[in-house]
């Protein structure tokens, strides 16, 4: 599945990240529906909402929160924080406020990161009701003490938690989950890359013929797993393989989270390919922390959902701060993830698992002309060994990638040679 189409790709991602860098998204609201709705210009995207207050698990859907303008007014009756200059200068979820105060009220609502003092910082409350402003600590340091006029024009309703869903349908109704959130205002790699890496994706997977179905969830981060699978338990059964992609656009090393079962297909598929890749990676346990791989691997559903990502969040300083912005993400670096995610998927797709028509003994290569058949000389002796593996290993219960991680053939030679084989009349797929 991997061609030119891949080319140019990481390009095309990055221009997609820039058309969705101003919106401010939160976990509800028409942040949400208007980055679903540019998402919908290139991949088929169904949205859904559901009603606040709704009950999904132990958590209950929040009240749809909006906002028109916020800002800190000097005496001047200048703004010298402006919500309109950046959506991150005000905390997610800000209860409406509109009066004057002193600085010392106002300063125990005011969050920056001295560390890099020209950053603003990304701060939420949405499970607690609060209010607060996000400025950067050389902005903070102009405050006086005197009084500030302060507003929040924001609102809290009855409304609903906004997602949406692409699905693409296989061969068989066994499905492939990729999720990412849509939830983080204007922050590119946190937020913004795994929404551009899973909408290329379906666009790729979408040209093509598939055996498995794909859903790809574009969702609210905790809030927005949980309600999905909340509505959906009856039909996780369907789901063979997940990842959830996020952070997949600075120059870190790609990483790996395995699924809580540890050994699942998925998990195997990621550390052949990206031990193949020949890149520096890494390749992590799992832990009950980090993104929406938390709900999907809760012990009540165990799915084997991993997760997709590059440096890991929190380990990079720009993480959460207006330092994660368009300069932090790379083309070649998102370009990179895409082609990655990739080639897992279309090993998932290949890989199958076939039984031996002739497994008394070897079958006589030579008369059938394989071995003139496979190219040069130490490549051809690559692929003679890649078929005598496969033969002797496809009894029904050896998968093509069982067969590559015991042979260390790379599964692209050993899918190859079962394709052979199989053309031959030796094999013969066996399905469940
Ligand atoms: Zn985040």
């Amino acid at each position: 599945m991997i061609d030119e189409t891949s080319i140019q790709v990481g390009q095309e991602m990055h221009r997609f990240i820039a058309d969705l860098f101003p919106i401010c998204r939160s976990i509800t609201g028409d942040g949400v529906r208007d980055t679903l709705c540019l998402i919908g210009k290139h991949i088929p995207v169904e949205i859904h909402e559901i009603p606040s207050g709704t009950k999904v698990f132990d958590w209950i859907v929040p009240k749809e929160w909006n906002i028109r303008d916020a800002y800190i007014k000097n005496t001047k009756g200048e703004r010298i924080v402006d919500f309109k200059k950046s959506n991150l200068h005000v905390v997610s979820y800000s209860q409406p406020i509109q009066r004057k105060m002193a600085f010392g009220e106002l300063q125990s609502h005011l969050y920056t990161f001295p560390d890099r003092p020209d950053w603003i910082p990304y701060r939420t409350s949405y499970y607690k009701e609060s209010w607060g402003f996000c400025l950067s600590h050389q902005q903070f340091k102009e405050f006086m003490d005197e009084e500030y006029e302060v507003c929040i024009d924001s609102t809290f309703e009855e409304g609903h938690l906004t997602y949406g869903e692409c699905y693409l349908r296989g061969e068989t109704t066994q499905e492939i989950l990729i999720s990412c959130h849509i939830c983080h205002p204007s922050l590119c790699n946190d937020n913004l890359s795994g929404i551009a890496l899973s909408t290329f994706l379906a666009k790729a997977l979408s040209l093509e013929s598939l055996r498995y179905s794909y859903r790809f969830l574009f969702i609210p981060g905790t809030i927005g797993s949980i309600a999905w699978l909340a509505l959906h338990e009856g039909q996780v059964s369907n789901i063979k393989s997940g990842m959830v992609v996020t952070g997949v656009g600075d120059p870190g090393a790609m990483t790996y989270k395995k699924s809580r079962q540890g050994n699942a297909e998925i998990d195997r598929a990621f550390s052949h390919i990206l031990k193949a890749s020949g890149k520096k990676h890494s390749i992590i346990d799992f832990f009950p922390y980090g993104y929406d791989e938390r709900q999907y691997c809760s012990p009540g559903f165990n799915l084997p959902v991993g997760c997709f990502m590059r440096t890991p969040h929190g380990e990079y300083i720009e993480y959460h701060t207006s330092g994660d912005n368009l300069t932090f993400v790379r083309p070649e670096y998102l370009e990179e993830s895409f082609i990655c995610c990739l080639e897992v998927l279309t090993l998932l797709e290949r890989n199958k698992t076939f039984l031996s028509q002739n497994p008394k003994c070897e079958p006589q290569l030579g008369k059938r002309g394989l071995y003139r058949a496979i190219g040069g000389e130490s490549e051809g002796a690559k692929r003679e060994m890649a078929m005598l593996w496969v033969l002797n290993l496809s009894d029904g219960n050896h998968s093509l990638l069982e067969i590559a991680e015991r042979s260390t053939i790379s599964f692209d030679v050993v899918y190859k040679a079962a394709d052979v084989l199989s053309e031959h009349g030796l094999l013969k797929e066996v399905t469940c």
